[in-house]
């Protein structure tokens, strides 16, 4: 796995992450980044208290994050960058994901309690530490209290997509994201879109369809993406006139199969969303 001098999609204690925005973005720094956006699920604080902080760091930061949304049934993540952080219709988009997301974590919660375990909304409340509530939270929750040897069991057992967890909840549209991000002047990435479990052809739709929205770039260097799967990514950037973007997608130092900086890189070939934002 390559280290690049860019990381266009990482999070932190803001969202699902464990560092803290400011240790996040010294560790990329000691990493070799220079260019950084900090892409949390749904929340821009991270990125706005780092701002407000005034920290100093050899790194450029952009602004960004990974917003939830929906085509159809398929729930998928488009990472908006280079973002107005004051755009009026963003931060109101936003503190609606606040709420959807705290309502969805206390329906998590009654879902479990169902299904015979405790309640387990404080703990996740708690494990959020004033961040974006997610599913994460959750495996933690259960993690802390020994009901799961670790967050992957947790999403196997409770969790996971069709477990007793998994509750479905009105995201907004893909269409509504990607206008979002464009009017907040941003630039839109279809996020790791071989990781939705879906069919290549399914994948084909879902780019289609996120072109013919209006959508900019594909992810296509992301930890665990295969050559094969590059190469079909490739053609659909060609295909749809599309950019490409990379990143680590960072959630945690202790996962060995993620660091900052390193992912698979974007083929030489195709025009890179670093060249539409430097
Ligand atoms: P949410 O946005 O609350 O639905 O949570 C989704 C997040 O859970 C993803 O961004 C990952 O960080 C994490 N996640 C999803 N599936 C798994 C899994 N099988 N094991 C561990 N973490 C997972
Ligand atoms: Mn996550
Ligand atoms: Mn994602
Ligand atoms: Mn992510």
């Amino acid at each position: 796995m390559l280290a690049h001098s860019y990381d266009f999609h990482t999070h932190s204690t803001a969202s699902d992450g464990t560092l803290a925005p400011s240790v996040l973005i010294e560790k990329a720094c000691e990493a070799g980044v220079k260019l950084m956006a900090l892409t949390d699920h749904d929340s821009m604080s991270g990125y706005k208290a780092l701002v407000a902080s005034g920290y100093s760091s050899d790194i450029e930061l952009i602004s960004g994050v990974e917003l939830t949304c929906k085509l159809e049934k398929q729930v998928v993540h488009v990472v908006g960058l280079n973002l107005d952080a004051a755009h009026e219709r963003l931060n109101v988009h936003l503190l609606n994901l606040d709420q959807l997301r705290m309502d969805r974590a206390k329906a998590i919660a009654l879902r479990l309690q169902k299904a015979g375990l405790p309640d387990l909304l404080d703990a996740a409340i708690n494990c959020s530490n004033g961040g974006q509530i997610g599913r994460p939270h959750f495996a933690q929750a259960l993690l802390n209290l020994g009901l799961v040897t670790d967050q992957q069991q947790a999403f196997k057992k409770y969790l996971g997509a069709g477990k007793k967890g998994d509750v479905k909840v009105e995201w907004p549209s893909l269409a509504t994201v990607i206008d979002i991000i464009r009017e907040a002047a941003g630039l839109s990435v279809l996020a790791h879109p071989t990781k939705y479990n879906l069919t290549l052809n399914k994948v084909r739709y879902l780019v289609a369809q996120y072109s013919e929205l209006g959508g900019d770039a594909l992810e296509v260097g992301y930890p665990a993406v295969t050559v094969d799967h590059q190469r079909s990514l490739s053609a659909l950037v060609e295909k749809h006139q599309l950019m490409a973007s990379g990143g680590s997608d960072f959630h945690n130092p202790e996962y060995h199969w993620t660091g900052l900086g390193c992912f698979p890189g974007v083929p030489n070939s195709l025009p890179h969303v670093l060249d539409a934002i430097c």
